[in-house]
């Protein structure tokens, strides 16, 4: 009687949190090694930080990147480990082969890719503009001459600073600092990608978005250049979860169609 309680406690624990059933499937992954994903937990709903719960690396971060990490880590039979770090050191760890994926809405760039390999791409998006809703800015050509606040080193940083100026441009290591200083009146603006965007302004009442797409991108998974044996197996995995719906079914469970 104990031994069946015991049986369906786990079964029930398993049912309800993916991650305390990672007992026997941790054992499992053990045995082909870990698979060390680097990211900036910043950036919700893709990765971010959430003290309510366990993510699937047995910590609090969370987000779309995170799940389908895990899903490229489960289809390698490894365990997943995430290492949280600034958006602009991903690529460099990457790089010395501290790490082996970078999942952080990263965009596809020309200029990573002369330092990083991309897999095919996971999701598109698009930059936005937050302003004040007093603002006299209804769209990115009114944007000329004003402070724009960006996260260091993304694509809003390198767009802003070639568009406008790097004397017009206001770096922060997170998104959300950028839109906290538009609304002490410190800046004009914030580029930043439209989904953290919405998660970053939606608690704002003094804040809008612009509808006006700022710039239209795709994010990919990073891998270290020249490794085609990982870049291939992240190619598969994101294929299979692509194919099964599985993936739309992660990124429904965090970003609800508008
Ligand atoms: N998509 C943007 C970029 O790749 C921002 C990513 C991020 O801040 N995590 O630069």
């Amino acid at each position: 009687m104990k031994k069946n309680f015991l049986v369906l406690a786990a079964a029930l624990t398993c049912a309800v949190s993916l991650a305390a059933c990672g007992g026997s499937k941790k054992e499992e992954a053990a045995a082909g090694g870990t698979l060390k994903l680097v990211t900036n937990a910043e950036f919700p709903p893709y990765e971010y930080h959430d003290s309510a719960v366990t993510g699937p690396a047995g910590n609090d971060i969370v987000g779309i990147d995170i799940e389908i990490g895990a899903a490229v880590a489960e289809k390698m039979g490894k365990t997943l480990e995430i290492e949280d770090i600034a958006f602009d050191s991903i690529i460099p760890e990457l790089q010395s082969g501290k790490a082996d994926i970078g999942l952080a809405g990263m965009t596809v760039t020309e200029d990573r890719k002369q330092n990083v390999d991309f897999s095919e791409t996971y999701a598109t998006a698009v930059q936005s503009i937050i302003v004040t809703k007093d603002s006299d800015i209804a769209g990115p050509d009114d944007l000329a001459g004003k402070k724009i606040g960006v996260q260091q080193g993304t694509t809003g940083d390198i767009f802003a600073s070639d568009d406008f100026g790097d004397e017009n441009v206001e770096r922060y290591p997170k998104g959300v600092d950028a839109v906290q200083a538009l609304v002490q009146g410190k800046i004009d603006a914030v580029i930043i990608d439209h989904e953290p965007a919405k998660v970053f302004a939606g608690d704002n009442d003094s804040l809008v978005l612009l509808d006006t797409a700022y710039a239209e991108e795709e994010y990919a998974i990073a891998v270290k250049k020249g490794n085609t044996e990982l870049l291939d197996q992240v190619n598969a995995a994101l294929k299979e979860l692509k194919d099964s719906g599985k993936l739309d079914e992660i990124v429904a469970k965090y970003i609800t169609a508008e």
